[in-house]
């Protein structure tokens, strides 16, 4: 940031009582810092949006909602949300401080975890996601950069900005409205969204997790994204272990294999906590996992029913934008 714009962050900040401190990170729409507050005596993390750079849609929609869900939800594998505050030209997001970063950073740097760090991780992933996920939320943008950790490396979820309301009537758990939308990057999206089918949000979150824990625990992503085509043919066929990976666990690799699969037999997180790598790793099984179910259920939909309308990111994420109407079950 130009030390201009840097002069202005902190002129506001000060305002607000935080005492700007050092550049976190960078994703399409924000900057995110790290500031003192000084009323709690903490350090937490700014995400700064200047709005001139982002779209209409992006201001009009997606940010309104990531704020107004972000505030709703609290769990220990959340990145808890504190305050937001809005001038002429920017959106300020106070957060929790994730102070040892991304967990890509750390395969970056280190490679595949072992089994029990990929444990611990995936188990705190599971407890966060099924915590949003019973909140008829979902997150649409779970991956690797998304998972950050705090001081004694949890995980803690964050960036909410495509999140939303995805089961209609949250207190009889019957309804699931179906997504257009496609929010995320390549490599982290169930096949069904790749083809453009209107899909299960709950399910493609699911989709998302088990792309997670293969990276986590190989290294590497399971599906090469540099071509469409190629990418959807290997989703199909389904995530590959090689020689390479003899020291993985049968019971993680059949875990991969019951989540990186077609929607009708995907696995729910239900199903996850109750898979045989899980149910030593997992201490307090949500009680709520029971009434969920009805949020992982397949849909039978056929591709003439697409109508899609693709608005290209800056980023380069695409965006279905049109979300089709409600299904539900009995
Ligand atoms: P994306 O490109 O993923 O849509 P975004 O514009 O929504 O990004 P974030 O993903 O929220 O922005 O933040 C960008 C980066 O800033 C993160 O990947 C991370 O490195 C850093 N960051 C964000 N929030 C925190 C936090 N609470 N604590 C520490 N670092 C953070
Ligand atoms: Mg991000």
């Amino acid at each position: 940031m130009a030390s201009s714009q840097a002069k202005v962050v902190s002129t506001i900040l000060e305002k607000h009582g935080y005492q700007l401190g050092r550049y976190l990170g960078k994703g399409a729409y924000a900057i995110v810092w790290e500031a003192y507050f000084k009323k709690w005596r903490t350090n937490v993390a700014v995400k700064v949006l200047l709005k001139e750079r982002a779209e209409a849609e992006f201001l009009s929609k997606f940010l309104p909602r990531e704020i107004q869900i972000w505030k709703s939800l609290k769990h220990p594998n959340l990145i808890n949300f504190y305050q937001s505050i809005e001038t002429t030209n920017r959106v300020y997001i106070m957060l929790e401080l994730a102070p040892r970063g991304e967990v890509m950073d750390i395969i970056r740097m280190k490679g595949a975890c072992d089994e029990k760090t990929t444990g611990k991780w995936f188990e705190q992933l599971c407890q966060g996601m099924a915590y949003i996920h019973s909140k008829g939320v979902v997150h649409r943008d779970l991956k690797l950069e998304n998972l950050l950790l705090d001081h004694n490396d949890n995980i803690k979820i964050s960036d909410f900005g495509f999140c939303k309301y995805a089961a209609a009537d949250i207190n009889n758990f019957k309804q699931v409205q179906l997504s257009e939308t496609y929010c995320g990057s390549y490599a982290y999206v169930p096949p069904e969204v790749l083809q453009g089918i209107p899909y299960n949000p709950f399910l493609s979150d699911v989709w998302s997790m088990g792309v997670i824990l293969y990276t986590m625990r190989t290294g590497k992503l399971p599906f090469d994204d540099s071509n469409l085509r190629r990418l959807l043919k290997q989703m199909i066929k389904g995530p590959i272990f090689t020689q390479k990976h003899k020291a993985i666990s049968i019971e993680c690799k059949d875990l991969i294999h019951c989540i990186l699969r077609g929607v009708s037999t995907r696995y729910s997180l239900h199903a996850i906590f109750d898979h045989p790598w899980m149910t030593h790793l997992v201490k307090n099984r949500p009680d709520y996992l029971q009434d969920m179910e009805v949020f992982y259920q397949p849909f039978n939909i056929t591709k003439s029913s697409q109508r899609l309308m693709t608005v290209q990111h800056s980023n380069g994420h695409e965006s279905f934008v049109k979300d089709i109407p409600i299904k539900s079950w009995g």
